[in-house]
């Protein structure tokens, strides 16, 4: 069971002591809502929950205002898991197949042989996609890998992301140097982290803001809070799209669909909202 109690949130900072920034967060309950709403399962529950979460993490670390996106595709079972973020934690996610259980040794996470593909957005443009292949059987470590190919800036980052039932558990906390950070300071931070006793699960047991006052604790340095906030499940999707999309089909299909099923049904493909048009509504997009 979910802890229902624990409202999602985030903290964005800096350790000064180490001229690191950070992203700590439990967006557990909305991780839990793509989950939910996809009817997703096993492997592909605990892949898709683990990629919205690096998501945040890598849309969370940057200054502007940026949607990013991460995509697994590959030619295993699941074959492709998409899911996005901005940087306030407003995120998505989907797999292909949602009930899909990878084995305990599969090196490929269940998307087969394939690539890790993540796109940047700053406001409507595209800035910036990169792919690399999958080379762990750990999503955490794939992620990293990218991070030190495409900016060449160490960070450490730690997940907890547990299937239960009907929810998941969803937290973590990733660390990152700022640019020109002297390697005394990584080392010291890194030896700091690895001395913490309990796993990530334990960390986050009371919440996002208790796990970074133990990580404080344990640095010996206080945080400073740059943000604050609640990660949210969100679609960008709306009745205003579909009506788009519906003008789109042009007024000879749409009218057969009218005829033959009385109204046009749609669904969105990443948050399974259905939306409704009645006649009145389709044949005021053509006038
Ligand atoms: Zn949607």
């Amino acid at each position: 069971m979910n802890n229902s109690k624990t409202k999602d949130s985030y903290f964005i900072g800096i350790f000064e002591k180490y001229n690191f920034r950070f992203l700590i967060t439990d967006c557990s309950n909305s991780v839990s809502e793509a989950v939910n709403r996809h009817n997703m399962k096993e492997s592909s529950a605990i892949l898709v929950s683990k990629a919205m979460l690096g998501a945040f993490f890598l849309a969370g670390l940057v200054k502007d205002e940026m949607t990013v996106s991460i995509q697994l595709e590959g030619n295993g079972e699941m074959e492709r898991v998409m899911t996005y973020s901005n940087r306030t934690g407003k995120m998505r996610g989907m797999a292909k197949y949602p009930n899909v259980v990878a084995d305990a040794g599969d090196l490929t996470l269940g998307i087969g042989t394939g690539v890790l593909r993540i796109t940047r957005w700053g406001g409507i443009q595209k800035l910036h996609q990169s792919i690399t292949a999958l080379s762990s059987s750990n999503f955490e470590d794939n992620l990293l890998n990218y991070l030190w190919d495409s900016e060449q800036l160490v960070s450490f980052l730690s997940m907890d992301v547990r299937e239960n039932q009907e929810n998941v558990f969803s937290s973590g906390i990733i660390l990152q140097a700022l640019p020109e950070t002297e390697a005394s300071l990584i080392e010291m931070l890194q030896e700091k982290i690895q001395s913490i006793d309990s796993t990530t699960a334990e960390l986050f047991l009371g919440g996002a803001r208790s796990a970074l006052k133990r990580i404080e604790t344990v640095l010996g340095s206080e945080a400073k809070i740059l943000e604050e906030g609640s990660p949210e499940f969100y679609c960008g999707c709306s009745v205003e799209k579909i009506k788009n999309v519906v003008s789109s089909m042009g007024k000879e299909e749409a009218l057969d669909i009218l005829n033959e099923r009385g109204s046009i049904e749609m669904t969105c493909e990443f948050c399974r909202e259905v939306y409704k048009l009645d006649p009145e509504e389709v044949n005021m997009l053509f006038l």
